[in-house]
């Protein structure tokens, strides 16, 4: 607890008063219109790149931003999945991968995940990763890995039911980012393209309608 005190005590007497008003109008409930989907790793802050309030984000983490396919793991991914869809309706699902992720290095076998078995078996629910490169020509580049895993991903998602059938009445749209921490930038996958792009060369999209980089 040593290293967390002090931010604790600065927050609640230095950074508390001067967000008062937000934090009290989030007690009548939350409305995020956006539900990340990233990994735990501790280089990682939503909030912080993508510059939204607490409030906004309704995120899940796990080792390698991973979605298992419906009914595969029975875990609190599915749950808070089907709770950001249908009981909090909201509007964007971003699946974020990122630059030097350890979990993207164990899947290409550049981890000895001995004594690791709890991440070994996650892991298992990247075994798509691994073979979409392996018929590619098997270049287990570390950001291949890690940008094929987002689109892995993204396919898991449609599995599950809420995810599908908001995706199919236009109520949710799904984006596969990839954020590279030494650089602060985040690369947006553009499906028309089949690439990614960087987010600073994006054009600001206007209006309620579907995004180009729409997965
Ligand atoms: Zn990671």
């Amino acid at each position: 607890m040593k290293n967390l005190l002090p931010g604790l005590r600065k927050f609640s007497e230095k950074v508390f008063p001067g967000h008062r008003d937000h934090f009290e109008s989030l007690a009548q409930g939350q409305k995020p219109h956006t539900l990340m989907i990233t990994c735990s790793d501790s280089r990682i802050d939503p909030n912080l790149v993508t510059q939204t309030q607490p409030g906004e984000l309704f995120v899940v983490r796990n080792a390698g931003n991973i979605v298992p396919p419906f009914g595969a793991s029975r875990g609190g991914e599915e749950a808070a999945i089907e709770f950001a869809i249908e009981g909090l309706g909201v509007t964007n699902i971003v699946i974020c991968g990122h630059s030097q992720c350890g979990a993207m290095a164990a899947l290409a076998g550049k981890v000895n995940l001995d004594g690791l078995p709890c991440v070994k078996s996650w892991l298992g629910h990247a075994q798509a990763t691994k073979k979409r490169i392996d018929t590619r020509g098997g270049d287990f580049d570390l950001s291949r890995v890690v940008e094929e895993n987002v689109l892995v991903q993204a396919d898991n998602l449609r599995t599950h039911p809420s995810v599908s059938s908001a995706l199919r009445s236009g109520k949710v749209q799904l984006f596969g980012w990839v954020y590279s921490f030494e650089t602060g930038s985040i690369a947006v996958y553009d499906p028309r393209e089949k690439a990614y792009v960087p987010s600073m060369d994006m054009k600001e999209e206007h209006g309620n309608g579907t995004s180009r980089f729409a997965l």
